[in-house]
Formats: structure tokens, sequence, C-alpha cells
């Protein structure tokens, strides 16, 4: 085994998708040796290349920067990985089950096992995946059933805040960094990988596995909360005649309430809140804890209702049926700064529509192929005026900056029937009834 103290840490990172490969980019901007492992062939020859096979604002430059330094590399083959670093970074998917609200810990698992079986010295294995509290005690026994005679393994868990859009900055210089059931060698190493943003005051918090595990589920379980909160009091705005949008921006000058996450609309998606307030469900009821259970139930029901509503605000502005109607629908990512699509309540609600026999036109400034991948019949456009053309409704269902600045006078020249739902909250409502059209959010009734 090599003397830790003496040279740098030699990293591993294994699953090279939004959270492995930013991961992977950052550690090599922070002077280390990396390698990124992924079982798929195609994404490892795209970032070989230099090619990041999603969108992430500043990510493609760090690869390239540290593919050409030589500091960074990827491969498919785990051995030649676990051969030449000293920590690895388990950063797999735990998408949720088919059939169930669990988290699917398969790939969880399987690269814990194929890292642990083929380390060649001494190692430190950190988990970053998004897990249920407990599943870091059962990788500990598959590491110690798989490693070969004669090598040792620690195993800990440091979650990932990352956020998709700014994930390249929130790697380099987290809110910050968490590590759970590291020895004290564990957490001396620890702290040489994350000197970096250590020395510019990043606070760590160390402490036992399952809290660790259990941060992560509950950051991500609070602001869950936050916008379903929000969307229940829009709910109560809307009976009562009052503006949800004026309301959230005087909740938020109380700094112990914050006006993050208090938008209003059309709800959370993407690859991670779903599925991990499910996920927390789950494992809260199998542990007893159905407090936990509940609210995260409710959580849900609210968001996924939400979806419904817009669905409903449309129908209603087009005298109940959307047949044969020409919807524009601006944006298909989960949310701005991304071409993530993984339950995206916008293309949810457009494909919802298609189904209804709307002609439902698509553009999205940057997830437009990967909606397309996941929707294929709907209609996808390359730019926003071709989306509103004819339109017999606007939707707009991603609050991306060309959207929100779009000029309600212009749009008005090019569409059939001036109706627009802005189902992000994200528009300036006044400019556009000035600008004659029939605006309609959730939350914010029309003045009457
Ligand atoms: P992803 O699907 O984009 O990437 C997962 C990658 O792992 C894929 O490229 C897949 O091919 C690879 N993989 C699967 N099995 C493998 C194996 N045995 N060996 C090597 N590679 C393997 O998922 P993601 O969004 O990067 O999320 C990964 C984890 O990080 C999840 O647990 C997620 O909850 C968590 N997370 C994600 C984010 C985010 O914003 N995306 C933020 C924080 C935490």
């Amino acid at each position: 085994p090599q003397d830790r103290k003496a040279t740098p840490p030699r990293i591993s990172v294994i699953g090279t998708g939004y959270l492995g490969a930013t991961h992977a980019a950052a550690m090599a901007e922070m002077g280390f040796e990396v390698v990124g492992v992924d079982v798929d062939p195609k994404k490892v020859e795209a970032l070989s290349a230099g090619k990041v096979p999603f969108f992430e604002p500043g990510l493609p430059e760090l690869i390239v920067k540290h593919v050409q330094s030589g500091r960074l590399r990827f491969t498919t083959d785990i051995a030649e990985a676990t051969a030449m670093s000293d920590v690895h970074f388990i950063c797999v998917g735990t998408p949720q089950q088919r059939g169930s609200n669990a988290a699917n810990l398969k790939f969880v698992e399987d690269a814990t096992s194929a890292v642990a079986s083929s380390m060649t010295h001494d190692g430190l294995i950190v988990g970053k995946s998004t897990v249920p509290v407990g599943t870091g005690m059962r990788l500990r026994e598959i590491v110690a059933g798989a490693l070969p005679d004669g090598v040792s393994a620690e195993l800990i868990w440091n979650p990932e805040f990352l956020r998709e859009g700014k994930a390249v900055m929130d790697t380099l210089a987290p809110d910050r960094i968490v590590f759970g059931g590291a020895s004290e060698q564990a957490e001396a190493l620890m702290r040489v990988v994350y000197a970096m943003p250590i020395a510019t005051g990043t606070p760590v918090i160390a402490c036992d596995l399952p809290t660790a595990e259990l941060v992560k589920v509950s950051a991500n379980a609070f602001l869950a909360t936050k916008i379903s909160f929000i969307n229940a009091i829009a709910e109560v705005c809307e009976a009562a005649g009052a503006d949800v949008s004026v309301l959230a921006d005087a909740l938020g000058h109380d700094v112990r309430i914050g006006r993050q996450f208090l938008n209003a609309g059309l709800g959370f998606g993407g690859g991670c809140l779903p599925k991990d307030i499910r996920a927390l469900m789950y494992r809260s009821s199998e542990l007893g804890a159905y407090s936990a259970a509940s609210l995260m139930q409710q959580v849900d029901e609210i968001n996924m209702g939400q979806r419904q509503r817009v669905i409903d605000l449309a129908l209603s502005a087009l005298g109940g049926s959307v047949l044969n109607r020409r919807i524009g629908v601006l944006g298909a990512a989960f949310k701005p700064h991304t071409d993530d699509v993984r339950d995206s309540p916008a293309l949810n609600v457009a494909a919802a529509l298609h189904l209804r026999g709307a002609q439902v036109v698509v553009f999205d400034p940057e997830a437009g192929a990967t909606a397309k991948a996941m929707f294929p019949t709907l209609t996808y456009v390359d730019n926003m005026e071709d989306a509103v053309a004819d339109a017999d409704a606007l939707l707009v269902l991603t609050e991306w900056a060309e959207f929100v600045d779009a000029d309600p006078v212009k749009m008005h020249e090019l569409v059939n029937t001036p109706v627009v739902i802005d189902a992000r909250n994200c528009l300036d409502a006044d400019a556009w009834r000035g600008a004659g059209w029939d605006f309609r959010a959730l939350g914010r009734p029309a003045p009457v």
C-alpha cells in the first residue's frame, strides 16, 4: 500500500453521469490525478474526446482542460481504475424501482462490489450517490465479502448536494462537506481530498454513516416540501383572489423562511427530488417512522397535482377541449440551465395535451434532443418563434431566461389566439395583459 501522507491520493470516480462527470472534472481541477469509470462505452468515448453527453454549463471546458493536461481520463475498465487509485467515489444512479417507491440499489451494489473485488491495494471507498438510510451498512458487508485477500478498504458516505445547471461551482465550492462513518485515518484523507474548499471556509460535518446518508435525503425532502407548501398556498390564493407571487416575495423577506423554492407553479421534477422523496416515503415506512412517510406522500401528491392543474388551465382557456388546437409549449427541461428531462413536469404536461389530441409544438433551448428521445411523438422546433407561430394557446412550462424576457407584443403578432399560461409564474402579468393577452397562471387570479 502506498504511503498516503507522502503522495497526493489518486482518485477514481465510478459512474460518469451528471454527478460523476462533474465530480471527476472538479477533482482534476483541484489537482488530483483522476480516472472516471462507466459501464456505458459511448459515455466513456465521448468524455475521453472532451465531449460531455449532456448540457451542464462550464463542464465541457473543465473536462477538455484536464483531459488535455493528462490529469483526467475515462475508461470502462474498473480494474484499470482501481489499480491506479486510492480513493474510489461511487457516483452511479439510484433511480426509483419500477412498480415501487423504493430506490433501486442494484447499480450502487454492483459498482461497490466491482470496486472492492478489483482492488489491488488498500483504499477508501466513498459513496456519493443518494441512498436510503442504512445502505452504507449493507455495502460494508458487500465490500468485506468482495475484497481480495490481503487488501483492506473502508467505506464511508459523502453525499453530494450539487444542483444541475450549477454543478461545477457547487462541486468546486460546496455549501458544506458531509462525511459519515469515517475512521480518523479516512477523515484525514478526506480532508486532503477536499483541502481546497476547506481552505476557503467550507464547513465540514463529520458524522456517523446513517446521519450522512440522511442529511442528503432530508435536504431534498425539505426543498420538495417548501415547493409543495407554496403550491398548496397558491390554491388558497386562487380561491380567495390573492396573488401568490406577491405573497411569496413578502414571505421571503423573513430570513427564517427565505425566498428560494417559493415559486408556485408546475412543481418539481428531475432525476432527484421525486425519486428521493418517494424513497424516503418507502424507507421511513419500513423503519416504522410514519410521520415522514405521510408528509412525503402529501408533498408528492400536491406536486403531481400541479401538472393536472396546468392541464386544466389549458383546457378551460380553450373552452374545454384541446382537440386539434395548436399549443405552443415553451420548455421541456425540468428546470432551466439543464437538458435533463427525467420526470420533467414540462414534458409531462406537453405529452398529456398531445394525448388529448392537441397539436403540441415544443421549443426548449437545450433539452430538445433529450425530450425527443424520451417522447418522440411530439413536434419539436429549433426556435421560440416557430413554437409560438399560429398557436391557439401558449404554455410557458420551464422558466428559461429567453422566455421570461420574451416581448409580449411581438409574441402577440405571431399567435392565432393570444392566450398564455404562465405555469412557472415567471412572466410579467401586467406587461402581457397590457399587450392584449388572456394571461392565466396558478395562484394569480385575473384582477376583477
Ligand atoms: P446518471 O444516470 O446521470 O449517471 C449514472 C451513471 O452511472 C451512468 O452513466 C451509468 O452508466 C453509470 N453506471 C451504472 N452502473 C455502473 C457501474 N456498475 N459501474 C460504472 N458505472 C455505472 O445519474 P446522476 O444524475 O449522475 O446521479 C447519480 C447519483 O447521484 C444518484 O444517486 C443521484 O440521486 C445522485 N445525485 C444526483 C444529482 C444530480 O443533480 N444529478 C445531485 C446530487 C446527487
